[in-house]
């Protein structure tokens, strides 16, 4: 007798078609030997290449040069192909035509730059919650961070009291546009109001957002974006700080090193250095070209497809896993707030169960990869933790992306419902 009958998916299956990833097609091996197609519930880690993204890539590589200093008709397409980028993201964002896109490594490169751009007695707001690429860039006595309320409105009312504590001068609010651990959306737009009638600006980590909705600097009234190409659909290696030039301008360079110069002399005792204006004055170095190229082409292939088509795939695939885990008393989901809207990303504990062996049992055992541990975001992760009761002390994540299909959902929580009936 089958004592957990499969119920039959209440959510249908979604009905849109979404850019083609290349990690679509990988299959896996379990435990047992069999091969099984790869069922990859991490996008929120980094997300597979899009197809649109590897043909581009294929097609520069044999053309990639040193950019800004070759005459070569290579350095030229690469050159070419590297500013052309910066124009892609800063459009994919909604930047100003005044913005400043500065290429950088990554979401951590991005605002730890910003924070080494601030002039001097800047005042730092966020939230105690954030991932610590956000969390811990800023240091020095005018940092504050706030807790988080368990009501997003009242985040508004916090930041509203920080502000009005912070001494007068420049301030910076950091904001997240989605949290990597829960997948919720913070109200970005409220809160950067508030920080503009405190006459502050704001930064947003669209790491976790920008692969799932669109991100507009000018209609959330937001200062700076900092995002990653690896989460959005595109190799390791490249991301972008775009924003306001003025501070970055005025800054020492993030690194020393050629690009960075517009001339150096020579004089008795010392080399006089004229650093070049930013971008590349936070440039140093031969830049990624390759990466900032397939970056760019990974936002125009989302934003050309669209963001409705993108977004009802997810949501549609969301409220499927959603219902399914509501049928799993045991499992118990991780939020911030109370209600309100989120990306493709949840992250919970089971009772009794801990998430790294539930981790790897849903690896070996069913070809699903999902993410266990506190997830770069240590504060937040540990009090939603405490508050489950559970004792757990770290959770499982699973996030959702272009390459999800209903029948990875399905298969996950067949997965779980067998672990908890038989155990892992
Ligand atoms: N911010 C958020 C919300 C993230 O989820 C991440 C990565 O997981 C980061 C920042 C850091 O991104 P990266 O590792 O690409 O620098």
């Amino acid at each position: 007798v089958d004592a957990q009958p499969t119920p039959v998916p209440a959510v249908p299956a979604p009905a849109v078609t979404v850019p083609a990833v290349a990690g679509a097609r990988l299959t896996v091996p379990l435990v047992t030997g069999e091969r099984v197609p790869y069922a990859n519930l991490d996008h929120a880690a980094s997300a597979p290449c899009l197809d649109a993204v590897q043909d581009a890539v294929n097609e520069l590589l044999p053309w990639y040069a040193s950019v800004h200093r070759g005459a070569g008709f290579a350095s030229k397409v690469s050159t070419a192909a590297y500013e052309q980028a910066r124009d892609v993201v800063r459009r994919f964002v909604g930047g100003r035509r005044t913005d400043t896109v500065v290429f950088t490594r990554n979401t951590t490169d991005s605002l730890n730059l910003l924070a080494r751009s601030l002039p001097s007695g800047t005042s730092v707001v966020l939230f105690d919650t954030e991932h610590h690429a956000a969390l811990l860039p800023w240091r020095g006595p005018r940092v504050t961070r706030i807790r988080t309320p368990r009501a997003a409105g009242d985040a508004v009312l916090a930041l509203d009291a920080a502000l009005a504590d912070c001494p007068v001068g420049p301030r910076l609010v950091v904001l997240t546009g989605a949290s990597n651990v829960t997948g919720e959306l913070w109200p970005v737009a409220d809160l950067a109001a508030v920080a503009r009638r405190h006459g502050a600006r704001v930064v947003l980590d669209a790491a976790q957002l920008a692969p799932h909705r669109p991100v507009d600097i000018r209609a959330l009234d937001v200062d700076y974006v900092a995002l990653s190409g690896h989460k959005l659909y595109a190799p390791f290696g490249a991301g972008a700080l775009v924003g306001r030039r003025d501070w970055l301008q005025a800054a020492p360079p993030y690194l020393a090193g050629g690009g960075a110069t517009a001339s150096v002399t020579e004089h008795r005792d010392h080399l006089g250095v004229s650093w070049a204006s930013a971008p590349e004055r936070h440039e140093a170095g031969s830049p990624n070209v390759v990466g900032v190229h397939a970056m760019a082409v990974a936002c125009a292939t989302l934003s050309r497809h669209g963001w409705d088509a993108i977004t009802a795939h997810e949501q549609a695939l969301f409220a499927r896993l959603l219902d399914g885990l509501e049928r799993l008393p045991q499992v118990r989901p991780l939020r911030l707030f109370e209600g309100g809207d989120r990306v493709g990303v949840l992250s919970f504990v089971v009772d009794g169960i801990d998430a790294g062996l539930l981790a790897a049992v849903l690896s070996a055992e069913h070809g699903i990869g999902v993410r266990d541990g506190l997830f770069c975001a240590h504060v937040a992760t540990r009090r939603l933790l405490a508050g489950t009761g559970t004792g757990q002390q770290r959770a499982v994540r699973v996030s959702l992306g272009l390459g999800t299909t209903a029948e990875h959902i399905d298969r996950l929580l067949g997965a779980l419902r067998s672990i908890l009936t038989d155990g892992p």
